[in-house]
């Protein structure tokens, strides 16, 4: 087994890492008042981080995922705003190239690399239906050649800039996840109305918006995959994205836990840094230890996606333990802050904020836990 990571993914981490911190981290305190500047997602995109994972002859950078979790974790140790917005945009573009037609491929993988829509957006989550995704009432009417499309899209992330969306809605009375499709609708498509910004804790630079869907028509053509296959698709999807959200999570905590280091080694308390503290320094090696494990899961979970095996249950570990982990450590480095820890102009406020909906968004903790424990009792412990 080799620990170490090979050329290729170390240079495409410094390629990632350079660029965040070159082009990027000058926006990312200004990212807590106001949403992503279009200048910078064109640039953000124009570099290919938008479709990391698109293969090159489809006009893509073609990365492993394993190289894919190394440069969103770079992108989350500088602006968890950025981060998540690349990281939906990319799962995507990952659902296009596995489940898409050529003729969607062509359409909209070309719409994120020609930057004409700068990011994309994936709709699951109703008022109704969150962790129970299959309770979703958006339904798909066939009529004739097309589809009719009625119903109501919470939590859009990217729907501020996104071109298109992946619309999951029911095409059949079937029960459960069995009747739901999967769409590809595009943002002039007439009955489509985008609502508001919602107000969040954190991530404030990123956008997160309501869509409601009134009789919008979409050709045949606009199904991904066959009738009542779209559960399926989001579900793949979300296996992806755990990877994704874990490496958000790492990169985020590995922020902090480099700002409470720092503030270790310079603030003084009783004659002497607070790093020399047993109780400071046992925060600062749980926190190097948890981040350290989480890093193996997440490697571990890309690596066999990367080897087209198994890995539903690899990512949910991933993701549980690593969003977990890091809200700990985003926690802990405030604590070595004292009192400096919960005002602004120190950033582990802004971590503890963004690292926050790690453990909710793409599936929460007790879901990831029922998804594991799932597996276990299926097909036995490995
Ligand atoms: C900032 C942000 C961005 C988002 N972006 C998107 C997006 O782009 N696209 C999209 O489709 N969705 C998105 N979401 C939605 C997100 O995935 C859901 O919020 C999440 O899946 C949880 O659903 P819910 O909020 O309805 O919580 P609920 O399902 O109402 O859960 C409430 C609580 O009950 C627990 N719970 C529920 N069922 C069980 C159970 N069976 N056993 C144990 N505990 C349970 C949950 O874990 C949670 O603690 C986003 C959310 C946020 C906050």
């Amino acid at each position: 087994m080799d620990f170490e990571l090979s050329p290729e993914e170390l240079e495409t981490r410094n390629w990632a890492k350079a660029f965040a911190e070159r082009v990027i981290a000058p926006h990312a305190e200004a990212h807590t008042k106001q949403k992503l500047n279009p200048a910078l997602l064109k640039e953000i995109s124009a570099e290919g981080f938008m479709t990391l994972l698109v293969p090159e002859s489809l006009g893509g950078l073609g990365l492993t995922p394993v190289s894919f979790a190394l440069v969103m974790q770079e992108l989350a140790r500088v602006c968890g705003s950025v981060a998540v917005s690349v990281a939906v945009t990319n799962m995507i573009a990952d659902v296009l190239v596995r489940e898409g037609t050529p003729e969607q491929q062509k359409k909209y993988l070309s719409l994120l690399t020609s930057q004409k829509s700068l990011t994309a957006s994936f709709c699951l989550t109703e008022n109704q239906a969150g962790s129970d995704a299959s309770a979703l009432r958006t339904t798909a009417t066939k009529k004739g050649n097309e589809y009719e499309i009625s119903g109501e899209k919470i939590y859009v992330t990217n729907g501020a800039w996104s071109e298109f969306f992946l619309v999951m809605a029911r095409t059949s009375d079937a029960p459960g996840s069995k009747g739901v499709s999967a769409f590809l609708v595009d943002r002039n498509a007439k009955g489509l109305m985008i609502g508001g910004e919602e107000e969040k804790m954190g991530l404030e630079g990123s956008s997160t918006i309501r869509i409601a869907l009134d009789h919008v028509k979409v050709p045949e053509s606009a199904r991904v995959q066959t009738e009542g296959e779209g559960f399926k698709i989001a579900m793949r999807a979300l296996d992806g994205g755990r990877i994704s959200v874990a490496s958000q999570a790492l990169g985020i905590a590995r922020a902090s836990l480099a700002a409470g280091v720092r503030y270790a080694k310079e603030r003084e308390a009783f004659g002497k840094p607070i790093a020399e503290f047993q109780a400071i320094q046992w925060k600062i090696a749980d926190g190097a230890t948890a981040l350290a494990a989480a890093e193996a899961l997440i490697l571990r979970a890309a690596y066999l996606k990367g080897q087209k095996k198994e890995f539903t249950r690899e990512a949910s570990m991933a993701k549980v333990f690593a969003t977990e982990s890091a809200m700990k450590v985003c926690d802990d480095m405030i604590q070595i802050h004292g009192g400096y820890g919960y005002i602004k102009e120190y950033p582990v406020e802004r971590y503890f904020r963004d690292v926050r909906v790690t453990t909710l968004y793409e599936g929460t903790s007790e879901i990831q836990r029922m998804v594991i424990a799932r597996d276990i009792l299926k097909t036995g412990v490995r």
